[in-house]
């Protein structure tokens, strides 16, 4: 089969065979991409019209306790800044993005064991009771089943875990050792029996990933049916194992985003800062490929510099204003809007795809 068919199998049946997506990811030209594109794009129109959804980021902690390769924060880089934000200071970032027009926010952290069961929920609580037309999406790593149980019942509603890779032994190169692939799975299949809406997702040219192991991720993709998937290249930092390594490619990070699409229809799929930070336009382009959800940062200002997962990342000197002032332009000029919306995931329509 050509590639453009499989594109078309993917498009009518949802899945595509392991060989097929080695072959797929393995040798696909920039015309199968663009042809990705055009397809990528028509469903995200048929779901989502122009719209972009927004979400705010507030990275409230630079401290972690993993030890992750590719990460800036990781526990044994020592020239990492740390520093936590005060509940005060969450609240305040709320405000300011609540009226900046923001109504999902999410609140993402190393795994800081400051941030106990009964902080989160104290912070969840705030932010639920102050602004009940929000939504409030959690990415604060691998929790057991009886805390994401009390954030869920806390009011928080989605919860993003990358799963990193779906390939055991790629994961083993990721991570140092005491950290396991099967809890990190089993989280995420935890997260979503306890009905957060949950997403997972993967860096891309992260070392040692390969078309096998891509394909093993869209493989857990069309199993797991998450609400949002999150990928982006992978970027080196220089105060980690991984400086050396080259970074992911804008052209992989663009057709992936397109098949996910593709596969998954109605998926909340963001074009994120990291593509963003590897070509000037690529959230544009991340949009153009079939993404349909930006989050522009509500840090404050002064810890911005501080939450480097990777080198040279964009946006760490603006207000929030500006940030999302500069999204809504970037937006309109490739003839999308960012729309005021909880952005919630939205049931399939029932003539698409096979629902298997
Ligand atoms: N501690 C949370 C949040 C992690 S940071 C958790 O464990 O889920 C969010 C994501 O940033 C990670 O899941 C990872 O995929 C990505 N990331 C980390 N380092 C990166 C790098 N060097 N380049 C690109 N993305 C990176």
């Amino acid at each position: 089969m050509t590639n453009v068919e499989l594109i078309d199998r993917l498009e009518a049946e949802d899945r595509l065979a392991a060989n097929e997506w080695v072959q797929l990811i393995d040798s696909y030209s920039t015309s199968d991409r663009e042809y990705a594109a055009v397809r990528a794009r028509e469903i995200s129109h048929r779901y989502f019209e122009n719209k972009v959804y927004t979400r705010g980021l507030i990275e409230f902690t630079s401290y972690c306790r993993n030890d992750c390769y590719y990460c800036g924060i990781r526990r044994s880089n020592q020239s990492a800044e740390r520093y936590r934000l005060t509940e005060e200071q969450i609240l305040q970032c709320c405000e300011e993005g609540y009226r900046l027009g923001f109504r999902t926010f999410v609140l993402q952290g190393g795994e800081d064991g400051y941030y106990t069961d009964d902080r989160i929920v104290s912070i969840v609580s705030k932010i639920h009771t102050g602004y009940p037309d929000c939504a409030i999406t959690l990415s604060i790593g691998e929790r057991e089943e009886e805390s994401y149980r009390r954030y869920f019942d806390a009011g928080a509603n989605r919860y993003l875990l990358r799963h990193e890779t779906a390939d055991r032994e790629h994961y083993g190169k990721l991570h140092p050792e005491e950290m396991s692939f099967d809890h990190r799975i089993e989280c995420l299949y935890t997260l979503r029996k306890i009905g957060f809406q949950t997403g997972c997702g993967f860096m891309v040219g992260s070392p040692g990933q390969t078309p096998e192991t891509l394909a093993q991720d869209m493989l857990l993709i069309r199993k797991l049916h998450p609400q949002m998937v999150g990928i982006g290249p992978f970027i080196p930092h220089k105060d980690t194992p991984f400086r050396g390594e080259a970074a992911g490619t804008l052209e992989l990070t663009l057709f992936l985003l397109s098949l996910i699409r593709i596969m998954e229809k109605n998926v909340l799929l963001p074009a994120t800062t990291a593509l963003g930070t590897i070509a000037p336009d690529g959230r544009e382009q991340g949009i153009l490929a079939g993404a349909n959800v930006v989050m522009p940062n509500l840090s404050p200002v002064a810890v911005r510099k501080k939450y480097a997962l990777y080198d040279n990342k964009i946006c760490t000197g603006e207000e929030a204003a500006e940030c999302r002032g500069c999204l809504a332009g970037r937006m309109q000029r490739i003839g999308y809007r960012i729309v005021s919306d909880r952005g919630d995931w939205k049931e399939r329509k029932e003539t698409d795809g096979v629902q298997v």
